[in-house]
């Protein structure tokens, strides 16, 4: 019998990407073969050469159509066999390389928020808001929790399908959840966390709701949506020295702009100082601190060894993009100390 393979990538629109897919249907036993689409159609390409090609770089069981079926995480190539303008994976993969002794793993932590008929799932459906903030964020219970079923089905989908899945839970706004992926090396977690989302997208189709990655979907007093990226090297696991050097690493000249251009569109709206989060402009660091732009877990400074978590990445950014810079960054500094 041919599966079929459904082949996901991320295409070109500004300023934050989509995913887009299309299923081939393959041979029994052969490989997945690159395939190609129209990129006039994803901001890849002009009309008249639209061509773009598909790299199937991680598959895993596709736990919705199940049998043999799979899903295939792409990178876009031009049809020279070079990487796409578009394409990030590529110099994370490079990155992920260059400093492998370091052994490098991730931990996202993906917030995201569901609409329904225009507004978030939970506000009320005449209009207005609902209680404020305080009893939503790991709540139980009809009146504070809104989309479990989905967020059910998006955890059990993902775990069929391999995924590093390491938890769930209810989030600070009603409607808003948040799913991790890792520990994992990249450039793995992020073609991880990319089908996830996909999973998220197309099991949601099925309840007639839909995930938005918007990292400030209500403005005023409610909490945005990040991505909060937990990190670590061998040495971080190993000395609270490593830990400390990459901490002052990522608040460098010239580092903060970097890191904050690639977190996400719409970051400055997110990264306000409120809503337990740090301004954008400025850098800091802090055990605890859920104020600042990267925390030391409690445990990590006790134990003097362990891992951070850098708070600035948006829900919407791309994992390919804040895992290369954390590797970089860190990585080179690590690699000098
Ligand atoms: P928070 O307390 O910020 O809500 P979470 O429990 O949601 O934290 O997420 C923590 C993430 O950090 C998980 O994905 C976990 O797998 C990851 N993690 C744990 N240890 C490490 C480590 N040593 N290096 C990188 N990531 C780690
Ligand atoms: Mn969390
Ligand atoms: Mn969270
Ligand atoms: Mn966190």
């Amino acid at each position: 019998m041919p599966f079929k393979a459904e082949y996901i990538w991320v295409d070109g629109t500004r300023p934050t990407a989509k995913l887009r897919s299309k299923t081939k249907i393959v041979e029994d036993g052969a490989e997945l073969p690159i395939w190609g689409f129209d990129g006039s159609s994803t901001n890849q390409a002009p009309g008249d050469k639209s061509d773009c090609v598909l790299r199937p770089v991680f598959s895993c069981p596709d736990p919705i159509r199940g049998g043999n079926s799979v899903l295939v995480m792409c990178e876009v190539e031009l049809i020279t066999g070079a990487p796409h303008p578009t394409n990030t994976r590529r110099a994370c993969a490079e990155a992920a390389e260059k400093f492998a002794d370091q052994e490098a793993i991730f931990g996202i932590e993906q917030e995201y928020t569901f609409f329904k008929d225009g507004r978030p799932y939970g506000f009320p459906v005449g209009g207005g808001f609902p209680a404020p903030q305080g009893g939503y964020y790991c709540g139980v219970g009809a009146d504070e929790v809104f989309g479990r079923d989905v967020v059910e089905k998006h955890m059990d989908l993902c775990l069929q399908a391999g995924l590093h899945l390491s938890g769930i839970n209810a989030e600070v706004m009603p409607g808003q959840w948040e799913f991790q992926i890792g520990p994992v090396a990249a450039p793995q977690v992020a073609d991880e966390l990319w089908v996830a989302r996909w999973l998220l997208y197309r099991i949601a189709e099925d309840f007639d709701v839909s995930a938005m990655l918007d990292p400030k979907p209500v403005k005023g007093d409610w909490n945005g949506a990040g991505a909060h990226t937990n990190f670590s090297t061998n040495a971080m696991r190993d000395n609270y020295d490593a830990i400390i050097t990459a901490c002052d690493a990522l608040g460098k000249d010239g580092k903060v702009a970097e890191h904050i251009a690639g977190y996400g569109a719409g970051i400055e709206h997110r990264l306000t100082g409120m809503h337990e989060t740090a301004p954008w402009s400025e850098y800091s660091y802090g055990v605890s601190d859920r104020g600042a732009s990267v925390r030391i877990p409690w445990q990590v400074e006790r134990d003097g060894k362990g891992y951070i978590e850098d708070r600035r990445p948006n829900a919407n950014c791309d994992p390919y993009v804040v895992t290369r810079l954390l590797i970089n960054t860190c990585c080179s500094a690590l690699a000098n100390a």
